[in-house]
C-alpha cells in the first residue's frame, strides 16, 4: 500500500516501512563512524525500538559488535494496515544486524510483566548465558502491577496547589499559546512513579541476578531527564519529576544489592514519542535545536548514545554530577544556551515560531519518528507493510 503521514494530536497513527529503515540505517552510519572496541559485549535493551532505547541498541551494537537483546511493546501489521514504527524499526534493526554477523533477538510483549522477564531470561541463558549491559529505556503512559494486576497510569502534572500555566505549542496548529495543568492528586503521584519510577528496573536487575545471568561486573543505565526552569513544575517538580527520583534511588538501590554499577544519565530533550506527549517541552525543545544547531552542538538520540557509550560508560571518565548521575544533557544545560532559552521564551510566537526556534526542524524531527521525511524514499511507492520480526522466523 502507499502509506502517507496521518497525525493525531501528538501521534501519527501510520508508519512507513522503507522509512523506518532508512532512518535505522542512517543512525548505524552514526554509531560505526564512532566504533570502538572495548565495551559492551552483550546487552539487554528494554524498551529497545524507539527513541533512546533504539539508539542505545544501535550503539552497542554498531559501535561495539554487541550482541543485542531486544524489549518492547509495538503494534504489528494488522488487516493490511501499517505497523507502528517501533515495529518496522526492529525489523530493520535486527535485518541490519544480521547482514553484520551480529546477534540480535527481540520479545514484543510487556517489559512489565513477570512472563516476559522469564522468557527473555531463559532465551538470555541458551543464547548468551550471561548479559554485561542492561539499558532500562521504557517509557510508557500505563503498567500493570505483576503481582497484584493493578493498572497504574501515569500523569503529566504539576504538584502542589496551584495549577501551572505556561506557554505550549500546538503542533496541529502550528501554533504557541497557553496551557493550564491542574496539580496531581497524592494517588496521580504515587501511580507516576508506580509506572515511571525505578521499580520495574529493580525487578529486571533482581530477577536477572536471581537466574545466574548478569555478569560480574556488569553496568546498567535508566535515562531522566532535568531541562530548564520553564519545564520545571511539569518536569523535574512534577510527577514524573518524582518516578525520576525513584529511578535515583533504584540505582543506589541496584549497585547496592548486586555486582553491577547502575547509573542514572540524564539525556538531552529531543523529539521522541514520549517527550511530543509533555506539555511546554515541544516548544523548548523547538528553541534549543536552533541554538544547538548555530552553536555546532545539536544532537539527537543516536548521538546522544554514542557519546554516552563512548565517552562516559565506557570511557575514560564518568563525569558524574554531585548526585551521582552521568550528563549527557551537559551541552543542552551549557549557560550561554539556557541565558538565550530564557530570552526566547516570552517573546516566541506562532509567527516567529521559524524564526526565534526552528519549527520546521522540530516537524521533520517528528516525521522521521514516523518513518517520514527520509531524503531517498519514495513515498509514492507501494510498499509491502506486513513485515515479519527476523529473529521470530
Ligand atoms: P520512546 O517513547 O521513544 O520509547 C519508549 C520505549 O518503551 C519503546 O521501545 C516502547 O516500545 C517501549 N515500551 C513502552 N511500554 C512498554 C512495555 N509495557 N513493555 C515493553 N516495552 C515498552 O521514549 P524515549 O523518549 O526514548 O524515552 C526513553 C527514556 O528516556 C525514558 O525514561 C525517558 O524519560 C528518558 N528521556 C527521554 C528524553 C526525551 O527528550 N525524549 C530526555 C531524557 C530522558
Amino acid at each position: 500500500m502507499i502509506v502517507k503521514p496521518r497525525i493525531r494530536g501528538y501521534v501519527c497513527i501510520t508508519a512507513h516501512p522503507k522509512g523506518c529503515e532508512a532512518k535505522v540505517r542512517e543512525e548505524i552510519e552514526v554509531a560505526k563512524a564512532a566504533k570502538r572496541s572495548d565495551g559492551p559485549k552483550r546487552v539487554l535493551v528494554l524498551g529497545s525500538s524507539t527513541g533512546y532505547g533504539l539508539s542505545s541498541r544501535i550503539a552497542a551494537a554498531f559501535g561495539y559488535d554487541a550482541a543485542t537483546f531486544g524489549i518492547f511493546f509495538e503494534r504489528p501489521s494488522t488487516n493490511g494496515k501499517p505497523a507502528s514504527a517501533g515495529w518496522y524499526n526492529s525489523v530493520a534493526f535486527e535485518k541490519a544486524a544480521h547482514e553484520a554477523g551480529l546477534y540480535a533477538k527481540s520479545i514484543n510483549g510487556d517489559a512489565f510483566s513477570n512472563e516476559v522477564k522469564a522468557q527473555a531470561i531463559a532465551q538470555i541463558k541458551e543464547d548468551l548465558g550471561q548479559i554485561d549491559l542492561v539499558v532500562y529505556s521504557l517509557a510508557s503512559p500505563r503498567r500493570t502491577d505483576p503481582e497484584t494486576g493493578e493498572v497504574y497510569k501515569s500523569v503529566l502534572k504539576p504538584i502542589g496547589d496551584q495549577a501551572f500555566t505556561n506557554r505550549t505549542m500546538d503542533t496541529d496548529r502550528d501554533e504557541v499559546k497557553d496551557v493550564t495543568i491542574e496539580p496531581a492528586t497524592e494517588e496521580e503521584i504515587q501511580h507516576t512513579i508506580n509506572v515511571m519510577g525505578g521499580q520495574d528496573w529493580e525487578l529486571w536487575m533482581k530477577a536477572l541476578d536471581d537466574a545466574g545471568v548478569l555478569a560480574p561486573g556488569a553496568k546498567s543505565v535508566a535515562y531522566s531527564y532535568i531541562g530548564p526552569e520553564a519545564t520545571w513544575p511539569v518536569y523535574t517538580n512534577g510527577t514524573i519529576g518524582q518516578a525520576k527520583k525513584d529511578v535515583e534511588r533504584a540505582a543506589a538501590a541496584i549497585t547496592e544489592a548486586y555486582d553491577c554499577a547502575a547509573y542514572v544519565a540524564v539525556n538531552k530533550a529531543v523529539v521522541t514519542q514520549a517527550s511530543s506527549a509533555i506539555p511546554v517541552v515541544p516548544l523548548y525543545i523547538s528553541i534549543i535545536i536552533k541554538l544547538m544547531k548555530a552553536k555546532g552542538t545539536h544532537e539527537d538520540c543516536i548521538e546522544q548514545m554514542v557519546r554516552l557509550f563512548d565517552d562516559r560508560l565506557y570511557g575514560k571518565d564518568l563525569q558524574l554530577d554531585n548526585l551521582g548521575r552521568i550528563r549527557v544533557d551537559d551541552w543542552e544545560m551549557q549557560p550561554d544556551i539556557q541565558a538565550k532559552v530564557i530570552e526566547i521564551w516570552p517573546s516566541i510566537t506562532s509567527e516567529t515560531l521559524d524564526v526565534l526556534g526552528d519549527y520546521t526542524g522540530y516537524q521533520h524531527n517528528f516525521l522521521t519518528l514516523f518513518g517520514f521525511g527520509l531524503d531517498g524514499v519514495d513515498y509514492d511507492e507501494d510498499v509491502e507493510v506486513d513485515l515479519p520480526l527476523p529473529s521470530s522466523l
